[in-house]
């Protein structure tokens, strides 16, 4: 074999690598050139946003891309929110700014994950560690080392974080949360049911953690104002929806919106949905909200869609 093909065999494949990391680094340039303003650094006036995630996992086996983010996408959002002057901060520090006027760090932002599956452990937790950044798990408190039986008619099997991993979790500075018992809706459960998977999930969690357990979210996002009452009467500081928009200084702490991050998103779209709540915020539009396509105010999801878990 002559020098010159033996040359082209080994540098091909380096051009190509080239090449293709080179348009990693265009593309991602290009988005944050693309994607609306940020808002000033300072507080959190406009309102902060809370991410939503489920699972962060590269196996398509786990899941579809509704509620899972691969590890190489969730890597580059954390990458690029630590490189634009985002803080995290846990949902108490969002209340405790609102209601006592507690100082946040630049750009606050909240991160949760719903479910408390493994795969929070084993892919997202490294990549928040690397950054410095804490994250919220609502916990469904009786599938802890088990699967997710909740949702296994409609979802592949997934394995839940164990007690072991919540724990060092929590060590790091995690804000283990809950999501009940079982997930069940808990608006198509008799009041006493609900008040009963409101409750014990969270005594469940603190007699296993050793410390207090402040936050929840509600399955599917159903909720009404009864129960966002019993949360509140429970014990409970804040708990999260899934309706869509930020956390803002007027807003009730028992049924906050948050921010949906999907698989599909690449980082222009996660750009676009991080920022594009602060232009139809209420403290922007004097009162007036704005909807964008897809977006449908507080109407919150039915019960049993995939992707509103
Ligand atoms: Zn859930």
């Amino acid at each position: 074999m002559s020098t010159r093909i033996l040359t082209a065999i080994v540098t091909l494949p380096l051009l190509f690598l080239l090449v293709l990391g080179g348009t990693r680094y265009a593309a991602d340039s290009l988005a944050q050139s693309l994607a609306p303003p940020l808002p000033p650094p300072e507080g959190g006036e406009r309102g902060i946003p809370i991410l939503m995630y489920h699972k962060v996992n590269p196996d398509p086996r786990t899941g579809g891309l509704g509620l899972r983010v691969p590890p190489q996408k969730f890597a580059r959002q954390m990458e690029y929110l630590a490189g634009h002057g985002f803080h995290t901060v846990s949902l108490t520090d969002v209340v405790d700014h609102f209601q006592k006027g507690k100082p946040l760090p630049p750009r606050p932002v909240v991160i949760t994950f719903d479910d408390g599956y493994l795969d929070n452990y084993t892919y997202a937790f490294p990549i928040l560690k690397k950054y410095g950044f804490t994250a919220t798990i609502f916990v469904v408190a009786n599938t802890v080392g088990k699967t997710n039986v909740f949702d296994a008619k409609i979802q592949p099997v997934n394995k839940m974080a164990g007690w072991r991993e919540l724990k060092e979790m929590a060590d790091y500075g995690i804000t283990i949360g809950a999501h009940t018992l079982d997930h069940p809706c808990l608006t198509q459960i008799p009041l006493e049911e609900a008040r009963h998977q409101i409750k014990e999930s969270k005594a469940l969690l603190e007699a296993h953690l050793g410390r207090p357990v402040e936050v929840f979210c509600y399955p599917y996002g159903k909720y009404n104002h009864e129960l966002a009452r019993v949360v509140r009467e429970s014990g409970y500081r804040a708990a999260v929806t899934t309706g869509q928009g930020l956390a803002g200084p007027g807003d009730d702490p028992f049924t906050l919106k948050r921010v949906r991050v999907k698989g599909s998103y690449d980082l222009q779209k996660f750009i676009t949905e991080l920022v594009k709540h602060y232009y139809s915020s209420r403290a922007h539009t004097n009162g007036r909200q704005v909807l964008f396509s897809g977006q449908t105010g507080k109407t919150p999801p039915r019960c049993g869609i995939i992707s509103s878990r």
